[in-house]
């Protein structure tokens, strides 16, 4: 079977989040079941670009608003990723450094399907399936089957992927004219609260629906930011998929980014060997636990309680534990957490900004990990952490509800809480305290989760399985 993927972001090329890490692996993995899976991204200017060799595949040109874009399709000629990878380019449009932030960002985008949708409408080698992700990309179903230039693609399958259903893609129906001339009577399919809605109608039109995990499907249904009624109405088509790590990627033993490598073997001695790089370079006490988190600082991480809660447990349980933040996100969090760093020196650091190589350092050479998210659809740090022989603290809610199972239960191995609370944050690091003093509990619990199988090829047969659906 042929697949093409369409994202925003896609590792190693260009990553944000989780959506970058999936679609940089799940290809990959579909390749490996004997299919063909393809990747098409905007050419952002990422270092990526200038590191490897590309070659001009397909040049066209559409009209916006009465503009005209040209646009160049680029294979990248190394095969490194493990798939095809293509990228969009369009100047003055895609040829930026970040991902997301610009204010014409929904132009952008929409500019990036089209290109996708003109250059498949003209390929000879059309895919069995077109499997776009996140609202970015969530528009092509709706251009393949009603914009009139390209119905004539109505008959390939579209699946489209919900990474995040807390961001939709908005836009005020002023902007209707950025989507090529389409069925007016169709109109319908694009709206939902008297906008434009990408995602929403990526869910109308799409044939099939999937959430990055099946706990996440069901929050979906009472908690959507306003399209609960629509997933409770098209749950006909939506299923739950839990995300899978790339164990290729994430692999402690190979790892060049960490200290030292290490397996079941000698887990124990490599993994003081790596907190005692992190102890050193962030002023911290190797001798101590070491609780991270790492993520975006914002609502949806609950990265606005991480101030409070970790003033509030170095304070209480007198220090007997180091933090350690790297995150980016809303000013006003990284300011506090900056900030909290001048009180607890020697017990708290933090760095604010995204640093891919510090991540793998801190899954390494941490002994927990906290996630308090309040809206968490998959989570992918759990189980890179676990990989790595670090315990996750997680609140119960959508992926992590899925993935962490609490050492208080029968063969749990990790520590959950109810509420995104200072209090339930407080109360957990405490629980961290006491198994981590249970030296025996402890180091078999970190055994335990380094063995738990997380990888691709489970849920990459599931999507398979999907598309033959
Ligand atoms: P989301 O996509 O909602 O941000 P996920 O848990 O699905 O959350 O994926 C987060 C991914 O982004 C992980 O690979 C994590 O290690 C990475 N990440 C998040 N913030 C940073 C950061 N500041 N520096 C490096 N990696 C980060």
């Amino acid at each position: 079977m042929e697949i093409l993927h369409v994202s925003a972001e896609c590792y190693p090329v260009a990553k944000a989040g989780g959506l970058g890490d999936v679609v940089g692996a799940l290809p990959k993995y579909q390749n490996k079941l004997g299919h063909i899976a393809k990747v098409v991204m905007p050419m952002y200017r990422t270092k990526y670009l200038f590191d490897h060799e590309f070659e001009v595949v397909h040049k066209g040109g559409f009209a916006v608003a009465n503009y005209w874009f040209d646009y160049t399709i680029i294979k990248e000629t190394s095969q490194k990723t493990g798939f095809d990878l293509y990228l969009v380019d369009i100047y003055g449009i895609l040829d930026r450094e970040k991902v997301y932030g610009y204010d014409d960002d929904s132009f952008r985008f929409t500019a990036f399907q089209i290109a996708v949708v003109d250059w498949l409408s003209k390929w000879q080698h059309q895919p069995e399936i077109v499997h776009v992700h996140d609202h970015q990309a969530a528009l092509i179903p709706f251009m393949m089957k009603h914009c009139y230039a390209y119905n004539h693609l109505a008959q390939i399958k579209t699946i489209l992927t919900i990474h995040n259903a807390e961001y939709q893609g908005w836009m005020g129906w002023d902007k209707s004219n950025y989507i090529p001339h389409w069925d007016p009577w169709k109109s319908g399919m694009l709206e939902w609260g008297d906008v434009i809605n990408p995602l929403a109608s990526g869910i109308k039109c799409a044939d099939k629906v999937s959430t990055v995990s099946p706990g996440y499907l069901e929050e979906l249904r009472y908690s959507a930011n306003g399209l609960e009624s629509l997933f409770e109405y098209e749950k006909g088509k939506c299923i739950g998929i839990l995300n899978g790590i790339d164990t290729e990627v994430w692999n402690p033993e190979i790892d060049h980014y960490i200290e030292a490598n290490y397996g079941l073997e000698d887990l124990g001695a490599m993994k003081a060997a790596n907190k005692k790089v992190l102890c050193d370079q962030f002023n911290l006490d190797e001798d101590k636990p070491l609780i991270v988190f790492i993520g975006r600082l914002v609502g949806e991480k609950a990265a606005d309680l991480l101030p409070a809660a970790i003033g509030d447990s170095i304070y209480h349980l007198e220090g007997r534990m180091n933090f350690l933040v790297l995150g980016s996100g809303e000013s006003w969090i990284e300011h506090q957490l900056q900030n909290l760093r001048g009180h607890f020196m020697g017990y708290y650091n933090a760095q604010i900004g995204y640093n891919e190589k510090l991540s793998h350092q801190m899954y390494a050479g941490a002994d927990f990990l906290l996630m308090p998210s309040r809206v968490e659809p998959c989570g992918l740090n759990q189980m890179y952490a676990m990989r790595y022989g670090t315990i996750p603290i997680v609140r119960k809610t959508g992926g992590l509800k899925d993935t962490v199972k609490d050492f208080g239960d029968e063969g749990g191995y990790g520590i959950t809480f109810q509420n995104a609370s200072v209090w339930d944050i407080s109360h957990s690091v405490y629980r961290a305290l006491e198994l981590f003093d249970q030296e025996e509990k402890f180091s078999a619990i970190r055994r335990q989760i380094m063995q738990i199988d997380n990888s691709w090829e489970k849920s990459a047969e599931i999507y398979l399985n999907l598309y033959h659906s």
